[in-house]
């Protein structure tokens, strides 16, 4: 499948979609504490987006049970939302997608709940710093393995930490994942070129430990083998000349989380 090329007008519709969804995940941020349910993160988000004209892309895709991804500690990726309550020292990644007019976006954030070790407070720290520095590489002739490699380089060469393989980012806007796949891994100068007004999804899922990882019974929880932690982040953007535009924004949770007293501040 080819690289779908937006118009300037498209981008902005899909800056729409991401504005919502960056605005639902707030939501989530405010309500993350100690006893809060996955179910009940999951219903406040479902119900912020619909009030606001738009759709989950999750629920539903392949039979996803919900609006939210939730994935806890050792769960890297694609948790279900439970209706058992967060515990202090929890790691808690939301991953979340929304479809507003036809236009699809997707981001994701890890938290710190309450007292989280010093060694996993660095590894959410390190993963949201390497999600920063892929998207650095983001621009028009640049390659998906500028993007791997700068993950790469931050997580295992300059930190002890473990890109996982098996998933990768993608493109976005038409539908939920589009081409090209962007590991978080590579060389430079590797893998495909990026032209300008792609829009594409960057998603460190960094594991404190080795980087193999399985899936659960449920067929959807994606879970470290050596069961230590794991952090997740993810915005998406269009690929412009001499740089990216990000799309989604990261303000919204980061207003809400410097609120929230029983969160990390990453
Ligand atoms: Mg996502
Ligand atoms: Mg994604």
């Amino acid at each position: 499948m080819a690289i779908r090329l937006n118009s300037n007008e498209d981008i902005e519709m899909i800056r729409l979609s991401a504005d919502l969804l960056s605005r639902a995940h707030a939501e989530v941020t405010k309500a993350i504490k100690v006893g809060v349910t996955g179910l009940e993160l999951d219903k406040i988000a479902e119900e912020f987006i619909l009030d606001n004209g738009g759709k989950p892309s999750f629920k539903g895709f392949h039979g996803f049970p919900a609006t939210l991804c939730l994935s806890l500690n050792s769960e890297v990726v694609h948790g279900i939302p439970k209706k058992a309550p967060l515990k202090d020292g929890d790691v808690v990644s939301v991953d979340c997608g929304v479809i507003l007019n036809g236009w699809y976006s997707d981001m994701a954030y890890t938290y710190g709940l309450g007292n989280v070790k010093p060694e996993v407070q660095d590894l959410i720290r390190v993963t949201k710093e390497s999600l920063a520095l892929g998207i650095a590489q983001a621009a028009a002739g640049k390659r998906t393995g500028d993007i791997g490699f700068a993950v790469q380089e931050l997580c295992e060469v300059k930190n002890p930490y473990k890109c996982v393989r098996e998933l990768v980012g993608h493109g976005v806007g038409k539908g939920i994942h589009e081409d090209p796949q962007v590991p978080n891994y590579g060389r430079r100068g590797d893998g495909t070129r990026l032209p300008e007004n792609c829009v594409i999804c960057i998603e460190p899922m960094v594991n404190l430990g080795k980087k193999g990882v399985y899936t659960a019974k449920d067929d959807w929880t994606i879970v470290t083998q050596d069961h230590k932690p794991s952090a997740h982040f993810e915005h998406t953007l269009a690929v412009k000349v001499g740089g990216p535009d990000i799309l989604s924004t990261f303000k919204y949770i980061e207003e809400a989380m410097y609120a929230n007293p029983e969160l990390v501040k990453i």
